[in-house]
């Protein structure tokens, strides 16, 4: 906020449609993730999510659960089905106890499917698993940024969001200012190389996520969940030690060489930065555990099921492209996408990447509980 008035988020969509460059089809290493995290979600809720006590009561034959950065799908379907079932499952079981007359009414989700106003939601809506008004699912698109207050007060039951909030709601000033010590003169990203760079993200970090669980504290009912999945980095390893460093920085170099041939401008070059920040784990934890509206039920790593593997080059020029389309072409126009993937996969092919070598970096999983006031 500035003057009381909320500053605008800029939006760098996932790629759309369903093409092959599409995130639709470039989404496999998220999905793993997320599919490794589906019993610790389901576990969650069916523990902790506890709508017996709060104050207004909200009407239990109806659950409102909202996907933050929903993206294209499939990953989000595959999050909402799982939410969908746990509730069901514990209505069940809590529907059994003695007293409690819920078992007698039958459920209804109203899902939300949020992200920036320029995702792909006819993608998403085309595609939105035929089922769900069957399973008395009902959904909607919810555009705007997730920085900012989305729904009403104390109207949802479940939120959801997965590698999101590493996008910042803009790069720091500071990092494209020639004239600052925080000047990233030599990267599109955060490497954790120059103490001023990293310290101009993590300030933009720190206030984005306290905005987020400040706006979700208020939609959330008491007792309601919060649950984020993403990517940080352990305490000790600097992003650029980790593959996924080492990628975006050749795909900075690349961007560099275009501008040396003449394709982009050298200005153009230098002043792009990923408003992109992994967070150490410390750091993250510390953010979240300032809060004062949630309680942390659970923040634990999760072992990435691809943690291991040694990826191809097809799968990593692929997986890049459909997540950095947006905020590429946004900077450098529509155009150069080709030309720098093109470049991307032969630097790759020349230099691979010594997956042993590099770093692990970690994917975390929290639950947080709206504290009843
Ligand atoms: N949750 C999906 C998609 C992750 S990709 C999955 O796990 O596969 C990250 C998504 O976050 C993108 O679709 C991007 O547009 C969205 N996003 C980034 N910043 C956002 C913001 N400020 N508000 C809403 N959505 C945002």
């Amino acid at each position: 906020m500035e003057n009381g008035i909320p500053t605008l988020s800029q939006s760098y969509p996932m790629s759309g449609g369903d093409g092959p460059h599409s995130y639709t089809r470039n989404s496999s290493y998220q999905k793993a993730a997320l599919e490794s995290a589906k019993a610790k979600i389901k576990e969650a809720i069916l523990e902790k999510l506890d709508l017996e006590n709060p104050n207004p009561k909200p009407d239990l034959n109806v659950y409102k659960i909202a996907d933050f950065g929903c993206s294209v799908g499939p990953n989000t379907f595959d999050v909402i089905q799982n939410v969908v079932e746990a509730i069901k499952l514990k209505h069940q079981r809590e529907g059994t106890k003695g007293g409690n007359n819920h078992k007698r009414l039958e459920l209804e989700f109203h899902v939300f499917f949020n992200d920036q106003p320029d995702n792909d939601f006819n993608t998403l809506f085309k595609t939105l698993p035929h089922h769900y008004h069957d399973h008395g699912v009902f959904s909607c698109a919810v555009p705007g940024s997730f920085y900012s207050r989305l729904f009403p007060r104390n109207s949802l039951h479940v939120g959801h969001t997965s590698y999101t909030l590493h996008w910042l709601s803009r790069a720091p000033e500071d990092v494209s200012n020639r004239n600052s010590p925080a000047w990233n003169k030599n990267s599109i990203q955060c490497t954790n190389l120059v103490e001023e760079v990293t310290d101009a993200y993590y300030q933009q970090f720190k206030k984005d996520i306290g905005a987020f669980l400040e706006a979700r504290a208020q939609e959330l009912v008491p007792g309601g969940l919060m649950i984020i999945l993403g990517q940080c980095l352990p305490d000790d390893v600097p992003m650029i030690r980790t593959w996924k460093g080492v990628v975006t920085d050749m795909i900075g170099d690349c961007l560099v060489d275009m501008a040396k041939s003449g394709i982009t401008s050298v200005e153009k070059a230098e002043s792009f930065n990923l408003p992109i920040y992994f967070p150490y784990f410390s750091e993250l934890k510390g953010v979240i555990e300032q809060n004062r509206c949630f309680s942390v039920e659970i923040m634990e790593e999760v072992k990435h099921p691809m943690e291991e593997m040694t990826l191809s080059i097809g799968f990593i020029v692929s997986k890049y492209r459909a997540i950095f389309h947006g905020v590429i072409e946004e900077h450098f126009g529509d155009g150069v996408m080709d030309e720098l993937f093109d470049r991307f996969s032969r630097k790759l092919a020349q230099c691979p990447i010594d997956f042993k070598e590099c770093q692990k970096d970690m994917q975390f999983f929290i639950s947080l509980q709206r504290i009843v006031d």
